[in-house]
C-alpha cells in the first residue's frame, strides 16, 4: 500500500530557499578576496545565487554539466554553489593546493565547462588552463579580475543586472550535485560523485545533538575549506537551521580566526586538528581569550590529547572528534559521550573522546579481516573498517554503480580500527600507515598523539622503517616549536609509562619541518620520500 504523504523531493535548493524565507536576515560574513570583512544574508545569498543560475544558463550549463570553482571560503563561493546545483548542474570544488599535474588531470576527467575562481589563484591557472581544454570560460570570483594571459571576467559584473527568478529544482533528488576528488596514495585522485538526496540526509544527520549539534543560536565559523570533503556539509546544515555563518576566505592563520571568532560571537566551528594547534599557538602568544566558542568539531586527523585539554581546560570548548572521509559525505562517526560516559568524570571520559566515535544514524560499520570475514567487535580486535549507507559511495566517478563495495554493500574506508561492545569505533591507523612490528600492530596515531603533548612539540608523525628482526620499528619525528631545542631522550622519557614499551619509537628525528598535504593533515607520503635511505640505529635497544 502506498503512503499518503506528499510528494517533497529532497533536492539541495530547498535548503538555501529555506534559509531565505524562514531564516532571511540571518547573516553570512566573509573575509573578502578583497581584504575587508563583507556582510550579506541568506536572502542576498539567495536572490544573488539566484542570478549565478541565470548567469550559468547564459553561458549554455545544462542540467550534469560539472561547473568548477577553485577558491577559500566566501558567500561569493557559496553563491555559486547554489546557483549551479539549483539548476541540476554539478558543482566541482578543485582544491588548489594539489600538484598542477593532479589539478590538471582531475578538471579533465571531471570535463569541467566552467571556472569560478579566487583572483589568488590567477597564476597558477596560466599554467594549467592550457592543458585543461574543456574549460571555456573563467569568471574571478572578485570585484576586478587580474591581469591573465587567459580571457576572463571579472563576478561582480557579470552578475550585475541579471534577473533573479530562475527556477530551481523540479528534478529527480537522486541526480548528482557535487563531485570532489579525492587524492589516493597510489593512482590518480578519484571523484566522489555526491547526489541531492545524499547531501540532504547527510546534513539532516550531521545535525543532531549526537552529531554537530547545529542551531539557529549558533554562529558557524567555517574553517573546512569548501573543497575538502564535501565542507563536513556545512554549506547545506547551517543554512537548513539558520545558524549564522562566518566565511574566513584565505587567511587560515591563528591571529585572523582568532580575530573573527571575536568580533563575529562564533559559538561553533570545525576543522583539522593543525588549525586548532595554530590556533592554539596563537592564543599561548598573545594572552588571547575565547569568550564565545563553546564547541568545536575537529577531525579528518586524530585528535591529539592535549589539544582537548588545552581547549577545555584554558578556554572552556569542548571538543568533539569526528570521523568520516571524502567518500562518506563526510560525517559518519562522533565522539559524543554516551550515557554510560557522560556518567564518568572527565579524566576517564578523555579516552573516549580520544576515540573516533559511536555512529550517527542511517549507517552501518563492520570491521572485517583480509578474507573479508567478519571480525567481533570486542574493542581490541583490529580490522578493515567497512561502511554502508545512503551518503556513502557507491563508485568513483567513472565507473560502475556500486563497483567499490563488497558483496554486501559495504565501502572499504582503507582504515584500520576497532569498535568496541558498546559501539565505539577507534582507528588504529591508516591501512598504508600501519606499523607492524613483530607480527602485531603498533598505533602510529596513538603515539603521534601522545608524543605531540610534550611541550617543545609543534608537530610529531611516528613512520614505520624496515627492520631486519622485527619487519618494521617506528621513529618519531619531531617538529619542534619555534626557538626550542631537545635531547631525544626528553621524547622517550616523555612517552615512557604513557605506551607499550614495545610500541617505543627507535629513534626520535628533529626535523625542521612536518610537512602537511593539501587539506591539512600530515604528508607521510613526502615524510617517507624524505627518509629515502634512513637506516635504524645500530642495536637499538629493542624495548620487546
Ligand atoms: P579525506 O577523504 O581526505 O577526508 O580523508 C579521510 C581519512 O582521514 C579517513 O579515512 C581517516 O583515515 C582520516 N580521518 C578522518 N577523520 C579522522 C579522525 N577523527 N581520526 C583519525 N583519522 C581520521
Amino acid at each position: 500500500m502506498q503512503a499518503l504523504m506528499q510528494d517533497w523531493s529532497l533536492t539541495l535548493d530547498k535548503i538555501l530557499d529555506h534559509a531565505a524565507r524562514w531564516h532571511g536576515d540571518r547573516e553570512v560574513v566573509t573575509r573578502s578576496v578583497e581584504g575587508p570583512v563583507t556582510r550579506s544574508t541568506y536572502a542576498d545569498l539567495h536572490r544573488r545565487a539566484k542570478q549565478v543560475s541565470h548567469g550559468l544558463l547564459a553561458m549554455g550549463i545544462k542540467p550534469g554539466d560539472r561547473v568548477a570553482t577553485m577558491g577559500w571560503n566566501s558567500d561569493r563561493h557559496l553563491e555559486v554553489w547554489y546557483g549551479c546545483i539549483g539548476i541540476g548542474a554539478v558543482l566541482h570544488t578543485l582544491n588548489p593546493r594539489l600538484f598542477p599535474e593532479q589539478i590538471i588531470y582531475i578538471a579533465n576527467h571531471a570535463q569541467d565547462t566552467v571556472l569560478f575562481a579566487d583572483p589568488a589563484c590567477a597564476p597558477l591557472l596560466a599554467e594549467l588552463l592550457p592543458q585543461c581544454p574543456t574549460i571555456k570560460r573563467v569568471v574571478f570570483m572578485s570585484d576586478e579580475a587580474p591581469p591573465t594571459p587567459f580571457p576572463a571576467e571579472a563576478y561582480e559584473p557579470w552578475l550585475s543586472g541579471r534577473p533573479a527568478d530562475t527556477a530551481w529544482g523540479g528534478f529527480d533528488e537522486t541526480l548528482a550535485a557535487g563531485l570532489c576528488y579525492t587524492s589516493g596514495t597510489t593512482g590518480n585522485p578519484k571523484g566522489v560523485l555526491y547526489g541531492h538526496r545524499s547531501n540532504y540526509l547527510h546534513a539532516m544527520m550531521t545535525l543532531q545533538p549526537d552529531a554537530l549539534n547545529l542551531s539557529a543560536r549558533d554562529t558557524v565559523l567555517l574553517i573546512v575549506p569548501m573543497y575538502h570533503a564535501n565542507a563536513w556539509g556545512v554549506m547545506y546544515s547551517a543554512p537548513m537551521v539558520g545558524a549564522k555563518l562566518v566565511l574566513p576566505g584565505a587567511k587560515l592563520d591563528g591571529a585572523s580566526l582568532h580575530e573573527l571568532m571575536e568580533t563575529e560571537g562564533v559559538t561553533y566551528s570545525a576543522g583539522v586538528p593543525t588549525i586548532w594547534q595554530m590556533l592554539l599557538t596563537h592564543l599561548k602568544d598573545t594572552g588571547g581569550k575565547l569568550t564565545t566558542l563553546r564547541r568545536v568539531t575537529v577531525g579528518g586527523a586524530a585528535c591529539p590529547e592535549s589539544l582537548i585539554r588545552a581547549l577545555r581546560d584554558d578556554y572552556d570548548v569542548d571538543v568533539i572528534q569526528g570521523w568520516g572521509m571524502t567518500e562518506t559525505s563526510p560525517l559518519a562517526t562522533v565522539s559524543i559521550p554516551s550515557p554510560k560516559v557522560a556518567a564518568l568524570p572527565f579524566e576517564s571520559q578523555l579516552p573516549y573522546k580520544l576515540k573516533q566515535g559511536r555512529l550517527v544514524c542511517n549507517l552501518d560499520l563492520k570491521l572485517v579481516d583480509d578474507a573479508g570475514q567478519r571480525l567481533p567487535h570486542d574493542g581490541k580486535t583490529f580490522g578493515k573498517l567497512m561502511i554502508k549507507g545512503p551518503t556513502v559511495a557507491s563508485a568513483y566517478y567513472g565507473s560502475e554503480p556500486g563497483s567499490a563495495l563488497d558483496e554486501e554493500g559495504f565501502f572499504d574506508t582503507g582504515d584500520v580500527s576497532t569498535i568496541d561492545a558498546d559501539g565505539w569505533m577507534q582507528i588504529t591507523d591508516r591501512a598504508k600507515d600501519v606499523i607492524k612490528s613483530g607480527g602485531e600492530w603498533i598505533s602510529s596515531i596513538d603515539v603521534e598523539n601522545i608524543a605531540v603533548g610534550h611541550p617543545k612539540a609543534a608537530l610529531c608523525a611516528v613512520l614505520g622503517v624496515v627492520h631486519p628482526k622485527w619487519d618494521e620499528r617506528p621513529i618519531l619525528l619531531v617538529q619542534l616549536e619555534p626557538g626550542q631545542t631537545a635531547e631525544k631522550q626528553e621524547f622517550l622519557d616523555y612517552l615512557d609509562g604513557k605506551i607499550a614499551r614495545w610500541w617505543t619509537p627507535d629513534d626520535v628525528l628533529f626535523v625542521d619541518e612536518i610537512p602537511l598535504g593539501p587539506t591539512g593533515k600530515i604528508d607521510k607520503k613526502l615524510l617517507r620520500t624524505r627518509l629515502t635511505g634512513y637506516e635504524l640505529p645500530f642495536d637499538p635497544g629493542l624495548k620487546r
